[in-house]
Order: structure tokens, then C-alpha cells, then sequence
């Protein structure tokens, strides 16, 4: 059976972008359904991200035009990972496979066509993965590279050179929706689902038209919640922190002593260094020691599936479907 892909669009403030972008991706889906490779139930899916502007008319007029575009609508901006996920989720009822890309045409819609190829080798999730970065700023360009190398020291798996242009198939969304975390930053969420991977390659375009909706303040706050969502390892680099200086404050006390005996301090210095570098110490670790257990809540407030399972042997399935 052919597969009907979700082509999940975030959309905010995009009235100067929507009439130039949507039909590019109706065409493509048009050549899909017409090459035999998806069905024709597929759906252009706009997520209107609460825009201000005259978005959620446009969108609405392109379904009526054609039934290809589909779209729902939400109470207000909620930002573009929180939008994109509610797409991502609402379409996984509708659909067999999804791909997400922005609504701004930088994203080069023809590596569908591979992720397509990958999906029915059987991979679950594609990354689409930038090629080159010549149309964004050196600024973003090297900060996005610092970024990936920190998170990367932090632990965080992460696909270099991905952000939110991926397909993933309708398993991938139901193990992704057993995320139950709020702050959401999903390249990093989606590596912890597994299952079978690939990723395609394409080179980024500038937008087509309209500006960005991410200054250096909401780039900053991404990344620090991309950070701060999938690592707890600044809490124990503070650990780590409290016990150098605890070792420190010994060789401070050792020294405070030693000055003492040699006469060379004025009453009562020794042993007020060594009271400060030792509570200096002690304070850190166990602001670190707290700060362990606040890492290991975190973890478990965030309910997140302990196990997803990929596959099961014939006899097995079998069993399962005899209950059914
Ligand atoms: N977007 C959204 N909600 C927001 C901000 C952005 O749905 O609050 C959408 C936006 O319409 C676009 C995508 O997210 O389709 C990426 O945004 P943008 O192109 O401004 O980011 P950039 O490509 O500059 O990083
Ligand atoms: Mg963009």
C-alpha cells in the first residue's frame, strides 16, 4: 500500500511567505501522488502558530482551493517547537509518515524524494542535514558549530547540521509522543527515540521572503533549553567543582597552619582562612551533592518512556494478536 505522507509546515506571521512557498510543496506532493510513491490522501498540513497576521486566512483559502492542504489552527503562538510537535501529533492520527519543514522555502523540498527512498528501505526517522551553510551568517554559522561541539562534551546526541527537516513515520511519532516533557527541543528529543535512521543531504537557501523569527534572544533561549532539556551534567560538574575546592581549602588550611608556626601571620588570620576556605569547599559540594538529586528528579518529572520496542518475533506477534 502507498504510504500517505503529512507534510507538517509551522507557519507564524508568514502572509508574505505562504502564496510563494505553498505551492511548491503542493507540487511536489502533486508529482509523489502522481509517481505512484505516496497515496493520494497525503496532505500539505499548515500549523498556524497563533500568527497576528492574515496567515490562517491564506491557509484557509489554499484548502478550499484544493484538497491537498489541510491545516488546524492554534489559540495562540505558542513557538515553533511547541507548534511543530502539536502538527507532528495531530498528523500521526491522520497519516502513515511525516515530513516537517518550514514554511520560509530554505529547505529544499526535492530531499523528500530521498527521504521517501530511505523511509521504504525501512528507516523511521530521515534527518534532513544541511550541506552547506554559505546562505546563513559566519556569526550563525560558527555559533551553531560551538553549539553542537558544547552539547556534544555535554552528552547530548545530536545530527550536526539538522534542525527541524526530517521525516519520521507514524512509530516514530507514537514512541516520540511518550515524551512527556513541556520544554521542548526536539532535534535533541527525536535522537533518543532510535529506531532505524538515515539522514539525506541538501543545501539551505535563504528565505524567500519575510524575516526571521529568530533573533540572537530566542536563538540563545533554544539553545539553552537544548542544553538545560536532554543534560544534567552541569549539575555534576558542579560536584565535581566542590570537591576540588574542598581539596584546595585542605592545602589552604595546611598552609594557614604552616604560617602559623612560622609566625609569619598576624592573631587570629589562620584561623579564619581556614574556617572560609573549608565552608568555601564544604558549601559547594553539597550545593552539588543537592543539586544530584534535583538532576535525578528532573529526569523522572519528565516521564519518559524507560524502553521503546522495535520489533517482535513472529511468535510473539502472534500471541498478542490472539488477545486482541
Ligand atoms: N515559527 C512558528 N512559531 C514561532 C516562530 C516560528 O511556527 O513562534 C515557524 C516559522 O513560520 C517557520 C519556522 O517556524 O516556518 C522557522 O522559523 P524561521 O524561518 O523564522 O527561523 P530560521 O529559519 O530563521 O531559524
Ligand atoms: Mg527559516
Amino acid at each position: 500500500m502507498k504510504p500517505k505522507l503529512y507534510l507538517v509546515i509551522p507557519c507564524y506571521n508568514e502572509e508574505a511567505v505562504l502564496p510563494k512557498t505553498a505551492p511548491t510543496f503542493l507540487a511536489k506532493l502533486l508529482d509523489l501522488i502522481a509517481a505512484g510513491e505516496i497515496s493520494d490522501d497525503s496532505r500539505v498540513f499548515f500549523v498556524n502558530d497563533g500568527s497576528k497576521d492574515t496567515t490562517w486566512e491564506i491557509i484557509k483559502a489554499l484548502a478550499s482551493e484544493d484538497k491537498h492542504y489541510s491545516g488546524i489552527s492554534l489559540s495562540r503562538n505558542m513557538g515553533h517547537q511547541n507548534a511543530l510537535l502539536g502538527g507532528l501529533l495531530e498528523a500521526k492520527e491522520l497519516c502513515d509518515v511525516t515530513v516537517s519543514i518550514d514554511c520560509d522555502g530554505q529547505d529544499d523540498i526535492n530531499a523528500v524524494d530521498s527521504m521517501l527512498e530511505k523511509y521504504k528501505e525501512g528507516c523511521e526517522i530521515v534527518y534532513g542535514v544541511r550541506n552547506s551553510r554559505e546562505s546563513v551568517t559566519a556569526f550563525k554559522r560558527g555559533s551553531a558549530h560551538l553549539f553542537y561541539k558544547f552539547l556534544e562534551k555535554l552528552g547530548v546526541e545530536s545530527v550536526y547540521n539538522h534542525a527541524d527537516y526530517r521525516l519520521m513515520s507514524k512509530r516514530a511519532l507514537e514512541a516520540l509522543a511518550e515524551f512527556k516533557e513541556v520544554n521542548l527541543y526536539l532535534r535533541g528529543m527525536v535522537t533518543l527515540v532510535g529506531f532505524k535512521t538515515a539522514s539525506v543531504y541538501y543545501s539551505r537557501t535563504e528565505r524567500v521572503a519575510g524575516q526571521s523569527h529568530y533573533p540572537l534572544k530566542k536563538m540563545l533561549k533554544l539553545a539553552l533549553n537544548g542544553i538545560t532539556s536532554l543534560s544534567v551534567k552541569p549539575i555534576h560538574l558542579i560536584t565535581a567543582l566542590g570537591f576540588i575546592v574542598m581539596a584546595l581549602s585542605l592545602l589552604g588550611i595546611i598552609w594557614s597552619v604552616v604560617a602559623y608556626f612560622l609566625n609569619a601571620t598576624v592573631a587570629g588570620w589562620s584561623s579564619i582562612i581556614a574556617i572560609i576556605c573549608f565552608f568555601g569547599g564544604a558549601q559547594i559540594l553539597c550545593i552539588g551533592v543537592i543539586g544530584e538529586y534535583i538532576g535525578k528528579m528532573y529526569m523522572e518529572v519528565k516521564a519518559r518512556p524507560r524502553y521503546i520496542v522495535a520489533d517482535k518475533t513472529a511468535t510473539i506477534k502472534s500471541v498478542s494478536n490472539r488477545n486482541e
